[in-house]
């Protein structure tokens, strides 16, 4: 399969004018410029458009998408947790899928065609995998709070399911969900997991910050509450946890990093592990301004994800990369518009994991792209790209265009 675009961004290569890109068994062969391309046979010319590696969504909770506009802007994390376990109790299996699948199709519909999502309901997700034509890396969620929960069977439980499922495009990973919903002995259980890439919410509130550092505070009062031992609490630090498991290190995605202080950032980025900014969630909680320029003096690998719409108080908010990154970018006026695109393609893919197979159009990378329309100059595509509004104008995904399924949505 041959494509031709007036423009073709690889991401990992610089901006080509007049391009094209083969493509063969689902996989990119080769990338360039049209005047070289020696085999022209059965091209498919694309005419005004940007042609582009598909975004990597690194962060995503897609079976809450219905969630959207449920809880208004909370007064603190506490609550927002609260009300959001009320609200998943009243979910049954049909509904949850529902409402992972519409997700799934709003950030297809968004140019995503990778996405990192943490994983609730194992019972479901066979079927859910064989409903999208979305890679997934899928995250299972741990969460293992109460002192005398056996976390040796919980891990074995979750090892076997593992070992029997995996989705037919992507990978599966796990997530201990946070430091404040789980414990040493799980976290030490899951070292055993250490080939897969994790993800895991840490220093996200400042409740969160306030329980492990003092061992106070409303979060800290929930958790106790809750039959968690908070012997853990004070005098300690939201990372303290990952770090003696073993669990900071290149395969694990640190998820909001909020509230890490300088000694944590340079933790962070001498264990190569990555951490995702979720910049709509990051506004509705009103939290303290992303420490952006400390991650990127250490030398951090940054991406950005869309969290879940139960964190959004619009109703009508879709599970839409663009949108983030056109926050990011108003909050960011000084960060260059590649290294801005960088976040949503090649850095997410080496969060996730898959560096060189997707968020990149080279020889050897999956066969993963989406246009958009444009018939500017080459010096506004980079603009065109993070300022784009809407549904994209087509996605490939292994090689598939996938039409049908975005007009599903
Ligand atoms: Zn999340």
């Amino acid at each position: 399969m041959l494509l031709r675009a007036r423009f073709v961004y690889p991401v990992s290569a610089p901006l080509i004018e007049d391009g094209f890109v083969r493509m063969a068994a689902g996989k990119v062969v080769e990338v360039g410029e049209w005047s070289k391309c020696a085999d022209r046979a059965g091209v498919e010319e694309l005419g005004e458009v940007i042609l582009l590696p598909g975004f990597v969504n690194a962060h995503c909770h897609l079976d809450y998408t219905d969630f959207a506009g449920e809880i208004p802007s909370p007064v603190s994390f506490a609550q927002w947790l609260k009300a959001m376990v009320a609200l998943k109790a009243k979910v049954e299996d049909s509904a949850h899928c529902e409402s992972w699948l519409r997700g799934a199709r709003q950030a297809v519909s968004h140019g995503v065609t990778t996405l990192g999502n943490i994983e609730t309901r194992r019972s479901c997700l066979t079927e859910l995998w064989a409903s999208t034509p979305l890679r997934m890396v899928s995250f299972l969620e741990i969460i293992l709070l109460k002192a005398e929960s056996d976390s040796v069977q919980a891990v074995k439980e979750l090892n076997e399911w593992l070992t029997l499922n995996s989705p037919p495009r992507g990978k599966t990973g796990i997530s201990p969900h946070a430091p404040y919903t789980t414990k040493l002995d799980l976290l030490q259980e899951c070292a055993q997991f250490s080939g897969m890439t994790m993800a895991m919410h840490v220093a996200e509130s400042s409740e969160e910050d306030q329980m492990f550092r003092h061992g106070k505070g409303p979060l800290w009062q929930m958790l106790k509450t809750a039959g968690r031992n908070m012997d853990d609490c004070a005098g300690s630090f939201p990372l303290e946890g990952v770090k003696a498991a073993g669990l900071l290190n290149d395969r694990m995605l640190l998820i909001h990093g909020n509230y890490l202080d300088s000694l944590d950032v340079d933790q962070v980025a001498d264990s190569g592990a990555s951490v995702v900014h979720c910049p709509r969630s990051h506004e509705y909680f009103g939290h303290r301004s992303f420490l952006l320029k400390d991650f990127r003096e250490a030398g951090v690998n940054l991406c950005l994800g869309t969290d879940s719409l139960a964190t959004m108080s619009d109703a009508h908010a879709q599970v839409d990369l663009f949108s983030e990154i056109q926050r990011f970018d108003l909050q960011n006026e000084d960060i260059a518009d590649e290294d801005l695109i960088e976040m949503v393609t090649v850095n997410a893919a080496r969060a996730l994991g898959m560096h060189g197979e997707v968020g990149c159009l080279q020889p050897g990378a999956f066969a993963d792209l989406f246009t958009l329309p444009y018939s500017g100059e080459a010096n506004g595509v980079k603009k065109a790209i993070i300022g784009h509004k809407g549904p994209v104008e087509a996605v490939m995904i292994d090689g598939q265009w996938v039409d049908e399924y975005m007009e599903a949505a």
